[in-house]
């Protein structure tokens, strides 16, 4: 069985008997790995401290038979702001809880890796705010694994937007012709929110949004739940114990 060399990002982990302790992780090369870090809760170890959840690090491993084996890791980004205060350490165990779910064994995801390592970045420089973050990180996250909320033209026919109907269950905005009759229009904010929030790319714009569209946020961030809820077909628990301001 050989050794390989990985970087991960530590989504969580578990006891294992007295001193080890099993991680689930995202690597960048082979989808999520699930290790077993031997020793590690023994006082003094090495590099126990090093596999925290949302820990970035470099790592040297060995293939087992069912788990792999972590022989050294090394930290690339402890993103230990995430893990300062209740508001970023809910936010990002929203982050890592979703992207457990999602990640695949032996699949390398790029997207997945660079998205979770962004949101992660995000969380760790501080927001006033980290609600936002988790929003744009879901939709974000709905549009890699094939669910992307429309907003640019109608989820339906693909006539060219923008439009003020929002459906959850046809993947974002749609025409007057494809609404079903009785639904109510949206305010044309709420779909721009919408619209940043699953764009790719800028986080730094976020919280301003979050701000001064207090409101359309307020519209956006309920369907984001109710759309990813949908279409990963998942309860998103830990999203009702998010602070929101
Ligand atoms: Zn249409």
């Amino acid at each position: 069985m050989g050794t390989y060399r990985e970087q991960g990002i530590v989504l969580r982990t578990y006891k294992l008997g007295e001193t080890d302790r099993i991680v689930h992780l995202l690597t960048q090369g082979r989808g999520k790995v699930r290790a077993v870090a031997k020793g590690v809760r023994r006082p003094g170890s090495r590099f126990g401290g090093r596999l925290e959840p949302y820990s970035h690090v470099d790592l040297h491993l060995y293939e087992g038979r069912n788990l792999d084996v972590i022989n050294q890791a090394e930290l690339i980004a402890a993103h230990a702001g995430v893990r300062e205060d209740y508001a970023r350490s809910a936010a990002g165990s929203v982050m890592v809880e979703l992207t457990d779910i999602v990640a695949q064994e032996g699949e390398r995801d790029n997207a997945l890796f660079l998205l979770l390592r962004a949101g992660l970045q995000a969380l760790d420089a501080g927001p006033d705010d980290p609600a936002v973050f988790v929003d744009a990180f879901l939709l974000r996250l709905a549009s890699v694994v094939g669910f992307h909320a429309f907003t640019d033209a109608c989820a339906l026919c693909r006539r060219p937007g923008p439009h003020a109907f929002l459906s959850v269950k046809a993947g974002g905005t749609l025409c007057p012709g494809c609404a079903p009759a009785g639904t109510r229009a949206v305010d044309p904010q709420v779909v721009e929110v919408v619209r940043v929030l699953a764009a790719t790319g800028e986080w730094a714009v976020l919280p301003r949004l979050a701000r001064e569209s207090a409101e359309a946020h307020r519209t956006a961030a309920s369907y984001t739940r109710a759309f990813v809820e949908h279409h990963l077909d998942r309860r998103l628990r830990s999203y009702d114990l998010l602070p929101r301001s």
